[in-house]
């Protein structure tokens, strides 16, 4: 009775979707078995069952604008201070597209040039836009290295205050009159960078 249901499968699946049960055919591919015997996809892939072979075969599709490319402008949240002038930013558009949560970069911000600000150029929880430099081993880097990087939104840092521009690089707490540094992009502020 078994023998007879079997059939040929393909299709679409999305991370975790299950596509056939392990005694039904040997996966190839990007999948993973759950603890009750099923196969699942581990990216967004196509698949290809041939029950006559008995052979699944899962193809993960590379989602390109889900990886950043040196060139990138990408638009993120601080949210890890990393030794060595990095940090480690979470990313939410590339190139002014939207993309999946969970992406990362290191933000490497170097040395601040003599004489401009005091403190760090970006503060945790801060959104910024930065270039990729490159990618590392699947680790994307990136830095403040042109114009138009830069912080885009900020609180200060005392008090959770908001904050306004003021001249030659810094912000000002409207709440607390707190006056710290950051490297501001030119769009500082702007509802369209940062949504
Ligand atoms: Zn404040």
């Amino acid at each position: 009775m078994k023998g007879t249901s079997a059939k040929d499968r393909e299709g679409k699946a999305a991370p975790g979707d299950g596509l056939a049960v392990i005694e039904e055919a040997i996966p190839f591919g990007d999948f993973y078995v759950d603890l009750q015997g099923i196969v699942r996809a581990t990216k967004v892939s196509t698949f290809e069952l041939k029950a006559l072979l008995k052979e699944l075969k899962v193809r993960g599709i590379p989602m390109r604008s889900q990886v950043p490319k040196p060139g990138d402008y990408v638009v993120g949240t601080v949210d890890e201070d990393l030794p060595e002038d990095m940090y480690s930013i979470t990313i939410y558009k590339i190139n002014n597209e939207e993309t999946k949560a969970g992406i990362t970069a290191i933000l490497v911000t170097g040395r601040r040039p003599r004489g401009r600000g005091e403190g760090a150029p970006v503060e945790l929880n801060d959104i910024v836009r930065a270039k990729i430099l490159g990618v590392v081993d699947g680790i994307a880097f990136a830095a403040l290295s042109d114009d138009r990087c830069g912080v885009l939104w900020t609180r200060c840092s005392r008090c959770g205050g908001k904050v306004a521009r003021q001249h030659g690089g810094y912000v000002r707490c409207l709440k607390c009159g707190n006056r710290e540094y950051r490297r501001l992009a030119p769009d500082f502020l702007s509802v369209d960078a940062i949504s």
